[in-house]
């Protein structure tokens, strides 16, 4: 997509499955990029699809959030048979996935059973099961950087957040990254996120619209372009992020080290 889509007079935003996928609050991505349009005198429609319902293949940019893993498998199977979200993408939709949405937009996941699962395959990475603990907790980047559509590179910042996860995700070839991690697991390779054209997965949930409103923006341009993408104040978000750097940080070196030292056994 070298050109933002075209838009009438509104940005329509679908959230899927919150009923499924709503853990981790991640359905927070949705009222973020709402509200971030709103304040630009951007008209929204947002709609939320519940597990069971049609889903609409005529949105700007779909949201997928983490969940568990039985509630994932169900969420992998009603994409399956809708059709609708692979419809979107293949028309260039942006599409925004977090943890388990991640996963279900990929190649293929283990579920609750450790049984390999097709995914969508928007997304070029596998998610397999490792000999390692849980990931739990903050996950902080270096300075991250996206590839828009276009092919641009787009720097973002450091990405923060936290993750929550058994998965490891593996990006395929065609795939980019957001870069290295700082602190955290991330996919678990060392790297945070796998993108693919228009497709957005993450590891970070906080939400990660909230804690980084450079990826939200980000996100957005891809959709309205540049110019009515005016500067917003985000000091207070400044804040929390000063904040979460410095809990990131200390939880590494805290005493918090010494128990997920010793469950990796070392
Ligand atoms: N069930 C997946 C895993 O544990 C995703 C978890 C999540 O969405 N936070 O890897």
């Amino acid at each position: 997509m070298s050109t933002p889509r075209p838009t009438e007079s509104m940005v329509r935003i679908c959230s899927l499955y919150p009923d499924l996928l709503g853990t981790y609050g991640d359905g927070g991505n949705a009222t973020v990029l709402a509200q971030r349009l709103r304040w630009r005198d951007i008209n929204v429609d947002l709609v939320s699809i519940d597990a069971g319902r049609s889903v609409p293949d005529s949105c700007d940019l779909y949201l997928v959030g983490g969940g568990e893993d039985g509630p994932q498998t169900r969420a992998t199977q009603e994409l399956q048979t809708s059709g609708a979200l692979r419809r979107a993408a293949n028309n260039g939709a942006v599409v925004f996935a977090v943890c388990a949405g991640m996963q279900i937009l990929g190649e293929r996941f283990p579920d609750m059973d450790g049984v390999d699962r097709a995914g969508l395959g928007l997304l070029d990475c596998v998610t397999v099961r490792v000999d390692r603990p849980r990931a739990v907790g903050e996950l902080l980047t270096h300075d991250a950087a996206v590839t828009a559509p276009d092919g641009t590179v787009r720097p973002l910042g450091t990405l923060t957040g936290f993750e929550n996860h058994a998965g490891r995700t593996i990006p395929g070839a065609s795939a980019t990254t957001f870069g290295r991690v700082e602190i955290g697991e991330g996919n678990g390779d060392g790297t945070e996120g796998v993108i693919n054209g228009s497709v957005v997965g993450t590891y970070l949930h906080g939400p990660a619209l909230a804690r980084n409103p450079a990826l939200a923006d980000e996100l957005l341009r891809w959709i309205i372009g540049d110019a009515a993408l005016t500067p917003l104040d985000d000091s207070d978000v400044d804040a929390l992020r000063a904040d979460r750097h410095l809990a990131a940080r200390a939880h590494e070196l805290a005493p918090q080290r010494s128990w997920r030292d010793r469950l990796r056994g070392s």
